[in-house]
């Protein structure tokens, strides 16, 4: 399993023991894909990035996860993080100079130019393709936020993109970092067992998935097509075509403009 360090400033770092050249057609860097994160809960990680395929390639050092804890900049004896909204309402909101403190360690111990990235429903929407342009950078430094997010002036001072999970809120940011991660992990080269699975993947070419099959040959009746059975590869390929185009069509007609 990963291993994890503890040290008194409230960073801890998981694996990334021997970071492997990862060169590809692309501008990929040569040491390990470097992921902070600031968040109040530093247990959390790297929860389910910690298993399978993000898991290993994590143990491999062909990426590196290290967590900051907020409240170790916290102020006063219970080392507070959070205060009242200005002008007043419902929560708190997490306090500028302490996330600001949080935020200068981090550029002080890794300067690479990394997206700084705060999670946030009010964001632009991330997809893919945001996904495939943080893996060309040399890692990505994400903040989640937690109660009703930060003060406003920290995104402005550090020019932070906002980025969203969904339209929908949760409590914290913690799950939508770990889905980002896990995108952007599985997209860095040597991860993937068989490069191919992401060309064909969903959301990779514009064009949902075709229906995937497996035994048994008959299940409740059901057969799979007998084209995926015929072992002529050409016509394969056409079924997989054809059933990738309706899927998207009928699914997502706003997927569907776009590629036209
Ligand atoms: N008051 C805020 C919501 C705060 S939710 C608003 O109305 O916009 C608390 C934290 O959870 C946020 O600061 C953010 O970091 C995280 N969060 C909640 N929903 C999210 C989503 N859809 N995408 C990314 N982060 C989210």
């Amino acid at each position: 399993m990963t291993k994890s360090m503890k040290s008194h400033d409230g960073k801890s770092t998981v694996a990334s023991q021997n970071p492997r050249n990862v060169m590809s057609s692309q501008t990929f860097f040569t040491q390990a894909w470097s992921v902070d994160v600031l968040t109040l809960f530093p247990e959390a990680f790297p929860g389910v990035l910690g298993h399978s395929l993000t898991g290993n390639a994590l143990n491999a050092g062909k990426w590196e996860l290290n967590t900051i804890d907020l409240r170790a900049f916290g102020v006063g004896k219970h080392k507070n993080v959070d205060d009242k909204p200005a002008g007043g309402g419902a929560g708190m909101v997490l306090r500028a100079d302490i996330v600001g403190k949080a935020i200068e360690h981090v550029l002080k111990v890794n300067s690479a130019e990394r997206p700084l990235i705060f999670l946030s429903p009010r964001g632009r929407p991330f997809e893919q393709a945001l996904a495939q342009k943080w893996v060309t950078s040399p890692g990505v430094i994400l903040l989640a936020g937690r109660f009703e997010g930060i003060d406003q002036r920290v995104i402005d001072h550090y020019l932070m993109e906002e980025v969203s999970l969904g339209d929908f809120v949760m409590s914290g940011g913690e799950i939508a970092a770990q889905a980002m991660i896990d995108t952007c992990v599985r997209l860095l080269p040597s991860v993937l067992g068989n490069p191919r699975s992401i060309v064909d993947e969903s959301h990779t070419s514009g064009l949902l998935e075709y229906p995937q099959y497996t035994k048994p040959t008959e299940w409740k009746g059901k057969r799979i097509p007998q084209v995926l059975q015929s072992g002529n590869h050409q016509k394969i390929a056409e079924w997989r075509r054809d059933q990738a185009e309706i899927v998207t069509k009928s699914r997502r007609p706003d997927l569907w403009n776009k590629r036209r």
